[in-house]
């Protein structure tokens, strides 16, 4: 196990928030948001050697299509430019051929990983539970899904403005796949949210992330093969979910279930 992710799962379950996690509890959504740690693109190589090897080219950012890809800027620890996620802005949607893993030329991004089987970005925890739409039988607010029209860089002013996106005859693959995102996203405006479970990118989302009843409600509980790429957290519309970078199921919530 790597010194890094010891220390910051250590230093999590020594504020005893690990078996909080597991209990669905974690609460105060941003905590875990200024670690130190940040959420790599998949395929990352250790954090030491990712430092290491990133030389900040910009090349899994420019082929990304979901824009899900940030860059370091003059405040970042590890240096400008080097690669991240923040999954509260965007997550990563699996790619099928993981193009970042693929452009990147530095072994920053192990092409070794460039499997749905091999990549493992962190571990998804619920962190504020209480606020959960499901746990109430909330319907999803529009505040919710037009947040999610904001993100994207492909729609135009007019579409951003009315809030409405079709397909056109001849568009790129890259507005293509975040246009069909927030159709399905539209699906669940004023409806009952089950929005993590069902938009997770995970190729079977029942193994990653499932809805369990909780009183007269329901809750997120995250699942032993969750990869973390953060996509629950930025489509949550209040904010209940988290990554904790490179943790595995086990470190978060001790063994498998089931
Ligand atoms: S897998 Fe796709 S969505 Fe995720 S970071 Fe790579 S290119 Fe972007
Ligand atoms: S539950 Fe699904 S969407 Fe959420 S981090 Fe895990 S794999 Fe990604
Ligand atoms: S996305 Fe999931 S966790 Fe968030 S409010 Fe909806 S059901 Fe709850």
């Amino acid at each position: 196990m790597r010194k890094d992710r010891r220390k910051f799962v250590k230093q999590m379950a020594s504020l005893g928030l690990l078996g909080l996690a597991a209990a669905g509890g974690i609460y105060g959504a941003r905590y875990l948001r200024d670690d130190e740690l940040k959420l790599r693109p998949p395929g990352a190589v250790p954090e030491e050697d990712f430092t290491a090897l990133c030389i900040k080219c910009g090349q899994c950012l420019q082929v990304c299509p979901y824009d899900s890809i940030l860059l370091e800027d003059i405040d970042g620890l590890d240096g400008v430019g080097t690669a991240y996620i923040d999954p509260f802005r965007r997550g990563c949607y699996l790619c099928r051929l993981f193009p970042c893993i693929l452009a990147c030329p530095s072994g920053a991004l192990d092409h070794e990983q460039a499997d749905i089987k091999r990549v493992h970005m962190g571990m998804a925890v619920v962190v504020n539970e209480p606020a959960c739409l499901a746990l109430y039988n909330k319907p999803v607010p529009d505040s919710a899904i037009d947040r999610i029209y904001d993100h994207t860089t492909v729609l135009t002013e007019e579409e951003r403005r009315s809030r409405r996106v079709q397909h056109l005859p001849g568009e790129s693959e890259k507005r293509q796949l975040q246009v069909d995102l927030l159709l399905k996203l539209e699906r669940y405006r004023g409806k009952q949210c089950r929005i993590c479970v069902d938009l997770c990118p995970y190729e079977e989302p029942e193994e990653a992330i499932g809805l369990v009843a909780k009183g007269e409600g329901l809750v997120p509980e995250i699942r032993h093969e969750c990869v973390g790429c953060g996509a629950c957290v930025e489509l949550c519309p209040t904010q209940v979910l988290n990554i904790i970078p490179r943790a595995t199921y086990e470190e978060v919530y001790g063994t498998r279930k089931g």
